[in-house]
């Protein structure tokens, strides 16, 4: 095979970490081991891209390995033989290598050591399965047994087997997240892979589905991942009442500035009914914070509330409590009055929090409890109806109201 080495791409995209790097590949040497830094960190460096998460292979024992190196170790797993160290703020995580069996569709896989090429083997993607040795004779050598190079070059991704999205069908997710975030191709075996084997999604747990969710939502560009999924059948595999449409779309690229995956999951989830809100948590497990964002979104829609004109002071009183990201989705969804309203508590009435802190007031005579719940009121509406611009005249208004309402 031809013999391709990237040893200054290798120091291009991670100098900081390469003197370190060339030690351990020394250390792992004197042991008569081999060792590989693997994954989507090689897949990154080839296309120029920088890198903060390392991902080193060797061929033994990962945990003996790490004990070597001078660095910080955050945590290990001796039952996966996986161990996590830091440097600086650059993570390094090394595994042994391994390859991996499904005994059945969406199983656990079973896992024994192996070389580096069997543990390729195992890997989702061509673009995610090469390595490059980091021996000092050798450094930066690129092993690459599935012409993952070439599919970089050429935009495709592609599976290295057919039984690829049965084995583990989180990887049509995986498959849609970086066809989205590279701008790549399927390449037509996958894309009817993709196809033939959307429904095996129901073999995998709805906490592994939602974490791929999520790492959909922390991308640059999320809406080309769920039209791409639309597109395909997979969104209504993942829940039937999803749906995508060029408005969400647009939603979608309007709230880019915010880079808030709490916004985009409100945006996606604001054509659920309730019930199906419901279901949808349920179903992909969704934890609290998320679970709230879902509920908040569908029942504005859902209220009334907020379709005529108000005053500042009345959209606050019926919005406060309601998570931002909600609101602003509601605001992105809506027309006319009701996204009006929204827009001016997210840009306006929630900047403008009273300049004095609770314990401010508090060394001003006010006493917690309902009596510092009128006070805020009080002052909120002096803020909002512009009676109210600085500080200096935000404790006039509190010296007043003690005056005139004395507390209990
Ligand atoms: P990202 O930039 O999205 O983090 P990554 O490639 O580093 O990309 P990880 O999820 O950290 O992604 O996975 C590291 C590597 O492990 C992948 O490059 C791939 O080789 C392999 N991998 C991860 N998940 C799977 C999977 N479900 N099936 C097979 N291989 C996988």
């Amino acid at each position: 095979m031809e013999r391709i080495n990237l040893a200054p791409q290798i120091r291009a995209s991670i100098s900081p970490v390469e003197d370190l790097l060339r030690e351990a590949g020394k250390i792992a040497q004197a042991s008569g081991k081999r060792l590989f830094l693997v994954g989507g960190v090689v897949r990154d460096i080839l296309l120029g891209r920088k890198s903060i998460d390392i991902d080193l292979t060797i061929e033994g024992d990962a945990l003996e390995f790490a004990s070597h190196l001078p660095l910080t170790r955050i945590s290990s797993h001796p039952q996966f033989g996986t161990v996590k160290l830091k440097e600086g703020n650059i993570n390094i995580d090394i595994a042994c290598a391994r390859s991996e069996t499904y005994p059945h569709p969406g199983s656990l896989p079973q896992v024994r050591w192996s070389t580096m090429e069997e543990d390729l083997a195992r890997r989702d993607f061509t673009i995610n399965a090469m390595a490059f040795l980091l021996s000092p004779a050798d450094f930066g050598d690129l092993l690459d047994p599935y012409q993952g190079r070439r599919d970089l070059e050429e935009g495709i991704i592609r599976v290295l087997h057919k039984q690829s999205f049965q084995d583990d069908a989180t990887r049509i997710l995986r498959a849609l997240r970086y066809k989205g975030r590279f701008g790549f191709k399927f390449a037509p075996p996958t894309l009817n892979l993709v196809l033939k084997d959307r429904k095996m999604l129901h073999t995998i747990s709805g906490d592994r589905i939602r974490r791929e969710i999520e790492f959909w939502l922390r991308e640059e560009e999320p809406e080309k991942i769920f039209g791409d999924a639309h597109q395909l059948g997979v969104l209504k595999e993942i829940y039937s009442e999803l749906s995508w449409n060029e408005e969400i779309d647009l939603r979608f690229r309007k709230a880019r500035k915010f880079k808030n995956s709490s916004l985009y999951l409100a945006l996606l989830t604001y054509q659920l009914s309730l019930p199906q809100g419901e279901e949808f948590i349920r179903l992909l497990k969704f934890p609290r914070q998320q679970a709230k964002v879902i509920r908040e979104i569908i029942t504005l829609k859902e209220s009334k509330h907020l379709e005529s004109p108000a005053s500042p002071y009345v959209v606050w009183e019926i919005l406060q409590g309601y998570s931002w990201q909600a609101v602003y989705a509601f605001c992105l969804s809506q027309e006319g009055p009701a996204s009006h309203n929204a827009k001016l508590y997210v840009e306006e009435l929630l900047p403008k929090s009273p300049f004095l802190s609770g314990r401010e007031l508090k060394e001003r005579g006010v006493p917690p409890g309902p009596y510092m719940g009128k006070m805020l009121q009080r002052i909120r509406k002096a803020r909002f109806s512009g009676e109210v611009k600085t500080p200096e005249e935000e404790k006039k208004v509190v010296e007043d109201f003690l005056r005139s309402f004395p507390p209990p």
